[in-house]
């Protein structure tokens, strides 16, 4: 399957079309941007990494009745995935406040919340993806109605429901992460974008240390070596 047009260029990836209409071929890039790309970077090898860690962890939520865009790895930064029309709100998790979230409500960095936190966020970097409550998300047209939100809310809790304790047992505590969907031709709402160490936040288990892109956000360094930890624990049995 050969790449056709550029269709989108994103922060992190490239998706051009194809032959078939029905698929689309996603291309993984190196560049690292935070703080909606006020902060921008680059790191050889990282498109690879994500692309391997995201299909992991696709395949793994199919198994468990997860429907996601993906089809198939094409090759080191390259997937094949299902066309889909990506709805407009990033799903964000929250098991532990960190990030934004601490700024906005000042809860302390690391308190782990009493249940499990869905936000919305509008997909419009040029409002700087603000929260959005559900009244937001139907004056907008974002989705259709208050069950598609209530079905983005599911698909979010189910999935980290999923990923918490796959990353349990790889010493790895999920302390948030966002996703995005989907809709296909036939309606149906998928999995979309990736799962990553550029959207989850992961802290080892036993030394807390950061594995995932706040190493890029707060300069910590050591970005691509913290990225083949988080894979390494992924194929790890
Ligand atoms: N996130 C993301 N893309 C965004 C905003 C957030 O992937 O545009 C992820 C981020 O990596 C973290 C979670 O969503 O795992 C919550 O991020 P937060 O709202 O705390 O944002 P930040 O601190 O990056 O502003």
């Amino acid at each position: 399957m050969d790449k056709h047009a550029l269709l989108y260029e994103g922060k992190a990836k490239r998706l051009y079309k194809t032959s078939d209409e029905n698929l689309l071929i996603a291309e993984f890039k190196d560049d690292l941007t935070a703080f909606n790309a006020e902060k921008k970077g680059s790191e050889l090898g990282k498109g690879a990494l994500n692309n391997k860690i995201s299909t992991q962890l696709f395949r793994m939520l199919e198994t468990k009745g997860i429907a996601t865009h993906l089809v198939k790895t094409l090759d080191d930064t390259h997937q094949l995935v299902k066309t889909c029309r990506i709805i407009p709100i990033e799903v964000v998790v929250r098991n532990i406040a960190t990030g934004s979230l601490t700024k906005r409500l000042g809860i302390p960095d690391g308190t782990e919340l009493p249940f499990t936190l869905v936000e919305f966020c509008y997909k419009d970097d040029a409002l700087g993806d603000p929260l959005l409550n559900d009244e937001h998300c139907l004056i907008l047209n974002l989705v259709k109605s208050e069950s598609d939100l209530e079905e983005l809310r599911r698909l979010g809790r189910e999935i980290n429901t999923i990923l918490k304790s796959f990353f349990a047992h790889r010493d790895l505590i999920l302390v948030d992460f966002k996703v995005e969907f989907g809709v296909d031709s036939e309606g149906n709402i998928l999995l979309a974008d990736e799962i990553s160490p550029d959207s989850c936040r992961f802290w080892d288990v036993h030394t807390k240390e950061k594995l995932d892109k706040d190493r890029f956000r707060q300069g910590l360094g050591s970005v691509k070596v913290a990225y083949e930890e988080v894979l390494k624990r992924i194929l790890a049995q």
